[in-house]
């Protein structure tokens, strides 16, 4: 996929803003990583941000700081209100300017999103996502907020930032007052767009009076909320040409509020698929306008630009992902990009359930003082056995440390089941990942043996000091009567091996595999992958001219190709255990294709006529044309000695798979292999 053309002209220029210049138009977008919201790790937040900086980034945005108790996210959450807080925020800022960069801070009030008792917003009216009511603003409360938020800024100056960004998207606090689904008010406050926008513009106005004119501000404007009571074309153009009056010098973009049921960012929705709407703003204001979402790589960034659909592109995932994604391609490398897959597994999800983010492939993010690849004084030799993500990670980072390093692979390319999860639809990025190992492969000097199934007496034979066993897993089998039936396959057989599928089929698990399977059997093969941009927006009913309130259109009727019956035995909700920001996706898209989702099943056997199972006490048949098994797997581990290895024999070590199958994902193949690699 990636496109090997060297040179970005139009990413690597430099952009002018008349009192101060960015060196390029690439901004590294805002992201909470939990880092900001306790000042003893102001320390590892500015590593973090240095890394970034040094990698070439043009402008860093901080994640959300609030600018008071009522703002924030979550309780005791990042805020910036009073003189004493400057200095944690100084080590930050005083990090990237040393590396030449430059770092703005967003000043984040989340309204009804708080996930904390204090919260505010324009009307009394509780969001889906959070289980407190806000309370409707009074008049001296909104003018109360809006000194808040001048002395947010005001501080933030103090605190060395070359500027703020104003987050005015994604269904906050500013967004709240913008739309008719959340403001209520009758006062000046609400009613129509001039009334619904006065709070952010005259926040803007407040801020550009506090700061002057040689700091900048950044507002991020809400181009689709895509919501019902979203606002219309007209009301965003109107709010974007008062923000540029009242002061703002770039305008960024958002689409889609929080309690948005249309993904905007995971892996299936195509990429740069919001551009478009970023470039019609662009022809309504002056000021520059920044392309947002689902942009990971230089090339779709640098097209972006080159037809005139923004004058920036953010990317905030990408970023986590490699901190040196600027100077790559900078320096003709863009093939040597770790790249963002949108799988939101070790950043959002992580968010959402308040642990400090990181990246599934790139588990140094947010953890560069405490995960260090660095040179070890006592190179090894070692062996890795597999070629999946855990033996990748082990490996590549194990010869980046100066070990001597062979990786083995009974297949003919790496990649383990990667491989096999890339041919879903919507992870077509996950071949990114392999790309990337592959290069790096090379780039660190790993020995690579593919073709070749490994043996014990190989290993202890050839003189290794460690050996890690990534090996990975073996598929589960239940032992259902009738399991060995001709109707009965594996979804290895049905992914990788492409054997036959019937149109009536039941699945039996219902894992993050066994939806992934029904994703692949419900594509339609008229439709190419990864999907064109106005199947994906007819699927979920996105209008991207925005013509009626919130882009929103009715979504094309589904027409599903199989009949399918996704089972488990467990009486819990079906895909509970899906990542927390892109499970209602999957099920989103199963339901809608007409799937029947069945809990507390017990399988009695499979013969001719199909499936038996019984369920709340009542046996059914399920007359189906295929059985596809997605029950989990067991850890494969013939390789490792039975006791501890002769003396003088090389240490065995597992990783990944092989090491625990249970709630095994690449996250946590990944890190471990890298950690496995730095403490050698
Ligand atoms: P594996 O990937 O299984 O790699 C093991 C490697 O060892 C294989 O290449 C194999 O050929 C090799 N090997 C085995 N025995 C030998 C031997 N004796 N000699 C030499 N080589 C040997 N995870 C996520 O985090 N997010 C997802 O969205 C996701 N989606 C998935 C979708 C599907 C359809 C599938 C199948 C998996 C998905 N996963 C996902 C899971 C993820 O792919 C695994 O968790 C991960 O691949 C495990 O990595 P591993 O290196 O431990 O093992
Ligand atoms: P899984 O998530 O553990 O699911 C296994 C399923 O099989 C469960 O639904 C389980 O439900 C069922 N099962 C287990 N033992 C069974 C038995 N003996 N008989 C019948 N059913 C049985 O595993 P997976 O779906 O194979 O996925 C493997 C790993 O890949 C997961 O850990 C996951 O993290 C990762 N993955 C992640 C994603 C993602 O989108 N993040 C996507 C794909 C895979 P019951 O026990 O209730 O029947
Ligand atoms: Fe991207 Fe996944 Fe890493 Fe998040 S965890 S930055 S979505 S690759």
């Amino acid at each position: 996929m990636t496109n090997q053309t060297p040179g970005y002209p139009h990413l690597l220029a430099p952009l002018d803003l008349g009192f101060t210049t960015l060196r390029n138009r690439v901004i590294m977008g805002s992201m909470h990583t939990g880092l900001e919201d306790r000042f003893y790790n102001y320390g590892k937040l500015a590593a973090f941000y240095r890394e970034r900086a040094r990698g070439g980034v043009g402008l860093i945005v901080t994640g959300g700081i609030s600018p008071n108790r009522s703002g924030w996210l979550l309780p005791f959450g990042g805020t910036l209100n009073f003189a004493g807080d400057v200095f944690n925020h100084r080590r930050v800022t005083g990090a990237v300017h040393e590396e030449g960069g430059k770092i703005l801070m967003q000043i984040l009030h989340a309204g009804r999103y708080g996930y904390q008792p204090l919260v505010v917003s324009a009307s009394a009216k509780k969001s889906p996502i959070s289980p407190f009511k806000p309370r409707a603003l009074t008049a001296a409360g909104i003018e109360a907020t809006i000194r808040d938020y001048a002395r947010c800024a005001t501080l933030a100056k103090q605190a060395g930032y070359d500027g703020i960004e104003v987050m005015g998207s994604e269904g906050y606090l500013l967004n709240q007052f913008l739309c008719a689904r959340t403001n209520l008010r009758t006062d000046r406050w609400g009613g129509t767009i001039e009334n619904r926008m006065r709070l952010p513009v005259d926040i803007v106005t407040r801020i550009r009076a506090a700061v002057g004119p040689d700091f900048i501000i950044m507002y991020r404007h809400s181009l689709l909320d895509l919501v019902d009571g979203g606002n219309t074309w007209d009301d965003v153009v109107a709010v974007a040409q008062a923000l540029q009056r009242a002061g703002v010098n770039i305008l960024n973009t958002g689409y889609g509020w929080h309690e948005a049921r249309v993904p905007t960012i995971v892996t299936s929705v195509p990429r740069g698929a919001f551009a478009s709407v970023a470039g019609r703003l662009r022809r309504e204001v002056t000021i520059p306008v920044v392309a947002s979402n689902r942009i990971n790589m230089p090339h779709e960034a640098e097209d972006i630009l080159a037809r005139g659909d923004a004058d920036m592109v953010s990317m905030a995932r990408p970023f986590l992902a490699d901190a040196h994604f600027v100077a790559k391609a900078a320096a003709g490398r863009a093939d040597e990009i770790n790249t963002c897959i949108g799988c939101n597994q070790a950043c959002l999800d992580h968010t959402f359930s308040n642990q400090r983010a990181s990246c599934l492939v790139n588990p140094r993010a947010c953890h560069e003082t405490e995960l260090v690849y660095a040179i070890s004084a006592r190179p090894r030799r070692v062996a890795v056995v597999g070629a999946g993500p855990a033996g990748l990670s082990a490996a590549t980072v194990a010869a980046e440390c100066g070990h001597d390093v062979t990786l083995f692979d009974s297949s003919d390319s790496v990649g383990g089941q990667f491989k096999i999860a890339m041919q879903i639809p919507g992870k077509e990025e996950f071949a990114e990942t392999i790309r990337y190992f592959r290069r790096k492969i090379d780039l660190v000097g790993v020995k690579l043996k593919l073709g070749v199934r490994v043996t014990r007496e190989q290993l202890l034979a050839e003189g290794y000091d460690d050996v890690a066993i990534a090996t990975g897993i073996k598929v589960r089998r239940p032992p259902i009567p009738g399991i060995d039936h001709r109707s009965v396959l594996s979804y290895i057989d049905v992914l990788q091996n492409k054997a036959p599928v019937g149109r009536r089929v039941a699945i039996i698990g219902a894992g993050g595999i066994g939806f992934d399977v029904g994703e692949f059997l419900l594509h339609d093969p008229r439709h190419a992958l990864p999907l064109a941009l106005e199947t994906w927006t007819a699927e979920w009913g996105v209008d991207l001219k925005a013509r009626g309130g919130g882009g929103l259109v009715p979504a094309q009727a589904p027409q599903p190709v199989r009949q399918l019956y996704l089972l488990q035995r467990k009486t819990s909700k079906l895909g509970a255990g899906l990542g927390k920001t892109s499970g209602w996706v999957h099920r989103a898209t199963l339901a809608r294709n007409g799937v029947v989702m069945m809990a507390g099943v017990q399988y009695d056997s499979i013969d001719d006529q199909g499936l038996h199972i019984t369920v709340g006490g009542e046996r059914r048949l399920l007359a189906v044309d295929n059985i596809i098994v997605c029950a989990g797997q067991d850890s494969l581990t013939e390789l490792m000695p039975a006791g501890e290895p002769a003396n003088g024999g090389p240490r065995f070590h597992k990783i990944g798979g092989a090491a625990l199958a249970a709630e095994l994902d690449a996250k946590r193949a990944i890190k471990e292999g890298a950690q496995w690699a730095v403490g050698l």
